[in-house]
């Protein structure tokens, strides 16, 4: 992997000045992808002529004195479970195939208005569900470190396409990891801002009291340009937030000097988590203490329960979002007899095994008679992690831990075990069922020389602490 690919920034800044042309970094971009996307499997669509109309749209506005945007001529991947105008959108699902939407989402549409060039729509776990991109219809995304693993999931195709050096900056959704954890096994910074911070408009909902989107990139640096160009409020959500975005790039080199760190203790004590994970937690934890910051460790007890508490929300909110696929209004239709065998078919058909799996998961925690025991004892123990979380931050102002257990593992290696593979998300999921933001930075590698990524957690809204921690990892890197 090299570290010399050219960032978001620079990009902006060569296309702005007239240095270069957006049509030249988008070709370059799309050569880089023809060349080497038969291997990774990165996208599942590459919009070639959408691409180059978009960049040279972006010229003709530099041509005519305009300013194309902070983003000006910089090539953008997009998770499929965003919308795209025009431009199919599938979920990695069978039963989305052929569907075109009518409408671009909010972080597309302001990823273009600020001058990025969308190249397509990349990979996913089914309906984002999974931690290794495996769980696609259209095949397994390859890791580019190593094309013998997985690069994590669900957002498996944008974190390749990052590391992969098919396009700058990518966007993926997090429900329970999906941004952090594919971040960290591809090298990459991965972001799950605050709930509420980005517009879910146009996200294919998964869990919804959980689904958040955020952005993938090389550098610190350019994700914070991403969350500022995405984020802020849209009167199309109603959940996202009206509270004004802080200059991110004006706080990114603040430093840590006299920030309150703490390391989760629960989180290096995890089931599966290896003790080279663990050894790079407390690594960053000390280049931390030696950039002034003050380091301790705390314990956040609930957080142990997370896991179980998300597999019973994240299904039980996806048995009711996707009744909507149902053969009459997206996509697949299996014609039977009547209405009901069309439906019973269409999802028959449609839905792969996980979905499926999840489905029945989420409507058993739901019905009457499990109810309580199940749905009800889950937000039960999502408020004490919720508080726990809370009173953590009222004595330090980031929390660091493990992204994910381990480095990439082997494609197939957790095909036929759902729950080894939900372990995957045991340090992702409490900030998800907070709401807090957390970020995933590089930080080392293990002894297979695979990338390792370490969690900097903080209190909602509070998105300048992650990057600035974050810079001062980046900057400490081994
Ligand atoms: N791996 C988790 C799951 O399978 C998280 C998915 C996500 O964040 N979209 O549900």
């Amino acid at each position: 992997m090299s570290e010399s690919f050219i960032s978001a920034r620079e990009i902006a800044a060569g296309v702005r000045s007239g240095e270069w042309t957006a049509r030249q970094l988008v070709d370059e971009h799309l050569a880089a992808i023809a060349a080497g996307d038969g291997e990774i499997h990165a996208f599942l669509h590459v919009d070639v002529e959408g691409a180059r109309a978009a960049a040279d749209a972006v010229d003709a506005q530099v041509a005519a004195g305009e300013d194309p945007g902070p983003l000006a001529g910089v090539p953008v991947a997009l998770k499929d479970n965003l919308t795209t105008r025009g431009v199919p959108t599938t979920c990695s699902s069978r039963i989305l195939e052929g569907w075109r939407p009518p409408y671009d989402a909010t972080v597309v549409a302001r990823l273009a208005a600020a001058g990025a060039v969308a190249v397509g729509k990349t990979n996913l776990d089914e309906f984002a569900m999974g931690s290794s991109t495996e769980n696609s219809a259209f095949g397994p995304t390859r890791n580019p470190h190593d094309t013998t693993r997985v690069p994590g999931g669900s957002s498996g195709g944008s974190a390749a396409a990052v590391a992969a050096g098919f396009a700058p900056v990518s966007l993926g959704s997090d429900t329970g990891g999906s941004i952090r954890q594919p971040a960290a096994l591809c090298g990459v910074v991965g972001l799950k801002p605050t709930y509420g911070r980005v517009s879910r408009y146009g996200l294919i909902a998964f869990a919804s009291s959980l689904d958040q989107v955020g952005p993938f990139a090389r550098t610190v640096s350019d994700a914070a340009l991403v969350l500022e160009v995405i984020g802020g409020h849209d009167p199309m959500d109603a959940t996202s937030t009206t509270e004004d975005q802080p200059d991110y790039g004006a706080h990114l080199d603040d430093g840590v000097d006299g920030l309150r760190v703490g390391v989760i203790t629960e989180m290096l004590e995890m089931e599966g988590v290896a003790s080279e994970v663990v050894a790079q937690v407390r690594a960053a934890a000390e280049a931390l203490a030696g950039a002034g910051a003050k380091v301790t460790e705390v314990s956040v007890p609930a957080v142990t329960y997370g896991l179980s508490a998300y597999y019973l929300i994240a299904p039980a909110e996806a048995s009711s979002n996707l009744a909507r696929f149902d053969g009459v209004r997206y996509g697949l239709r299996v014609d039977a007899p009547t209405t009901h065998e069309m439906m019973v078919a269409t999802r028959t058909q449609g839905f792969g095994a996980e979905v499926k799996r999840r489905i029945m998961l989420g409507t058993y925690a739901l019905s009457a008679g499990y109810y309580d025991a199940f749905y009800g004892q889950a937000q039960r123990v999502r408020t004490l992690i919720t508080r726990d979380l809370a009173a953590a931050y009222e004595e330090v102002d980031v929390l660091l831990s493990p992204t994910s257990p381990t480095t990439a593992f082997a494609l197939g290696d957790k095909t036929g075990d759902p729950l080894t593979m939900y372990l995957n998300d045991v340090c992702t999921i409490p900030s998800n069922l907070s709401g807090d933001p957390a970020i995933s930075v590089p930080y080392g590698t293990g002894s297979d020389g695979l990338p390792i990524g370490v969690q900097v957690m903080a209190t909602a809204l509070a998105e300048v602490d992650l990057f600035r921690t974050a810079r001062v990892l980046e900057g400490a890197r081994p």
